[in-house]
């Protein structure tokens, strides 16, 4: 029997889950444009009549490739969340922009646009999951864990000014919820990562290692439009807190 775990996107708890690799590309080839010369399928590059060479990491069926240099694995509850998904990041680029130029970055303007693959279309390893020893697919998801020291619970509201002194605050409070908890977390200056190395399947995982091992656990979230994102033991307390629907959501790391 498959172990139940959450909806991501929309936090639905489901055994039936599914992996997706959401990747943020460096940049995009639009393979129409005349200002490409070369298009080495065999190499995966490009040459433009200016004489720059470009390589990409894979094709996709709009006449276009892309460059990526990491792809985070996440957990969806069904394909319905992956459109969702991607509809909400999507920006629309117009369908003449090949004839004004051959590459293109996003990422550089700013913008957060994520594709995302099925693992069996990519290569990738299997990891095992530090906490529940079941294998994951992975290709460039590290993850790093930090012993607690303490943490520190004062209740507050919006309109509170931040605390000084810890060296991390999170907390529950918002609009839709002024009063509420700061947590404050302090650890072992400098803040020194675990020797130990450790790898989660899920943000299930990484929770329950948090609890059981008083650690904080650091790594890059796409869902969260790839920033550093945290798991404490608090984690669940502040997304209840919150409100939200998927409570294993990790925090922004600030
Ligand atoms: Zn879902
Ligand atoms: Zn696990």
């Amino acid at each position: 029997m498959n172990t139940i775990k959450h909806c991501e996107w929309c936090g639905s708890g489901t055994s039936n889950f599914i992996y997706r690799f959401i990747f943020e590309p460096e940049y995009t080839l639009f393979l129409k444009s005349r200002m490409i010369n070369i298009h080495d399928r065999q190499r995966q590059c490009v040459y433009l009549e200016d004489g720059r060479e470009f390589e990409y990491t894979f094709l996709q069926p709009n006449d276009t490739a892309i460059y990526i240099t990491e792809a985070l694995p996440h957990i969806f509850c069904s394909e319905r969340c992956v459109d969702n998904y991607l509809e909400k990041h999507s920006i629309f680029t117009g369908n003449s922009i090949h004839e004004k130029t051959a590459i293109h970055s996003l990422k550089q303007d700013g913008y957060f646009v994520p594709g995302i693959v099925e693992p069996r279309k990519v290569s990738h390893r299997e990891d095992e999951c530090t906490q529940c020893a079941k294998s994951f697919p992975n290709i460039s998801k590290l993850f790093r864990a930090f012993l607690i020291k303490s943490i520190e619970e004062v209740r507050g509201n919006l309109n509170d000014g931040p605390s000084h002194g810890a060296d991390i605050i999170q907390s529950d409070i918002s609009q839709e919820n002024p009063y509420g908890t700061f947590y404050h977390l302090y650890f072992n200056q400098p803040m020194t990562p675990l020797d130990k190395k450790v790898t989660f399947c899920s943000n299930e995982c990484s929770f329950d290692f948090s609890v059981k091992n008083n650690c904080m656990v650091m790594f890059k979230d796409n869902v969260m439009k790839g920033v550093s994102a945290i798991i404490s033991p608090v984690t669940k307390k502040i997304n209840e807190g919150l409100s939200n629907r998927y409570v294993f959501s990790p925090q922004i790391f600030r």
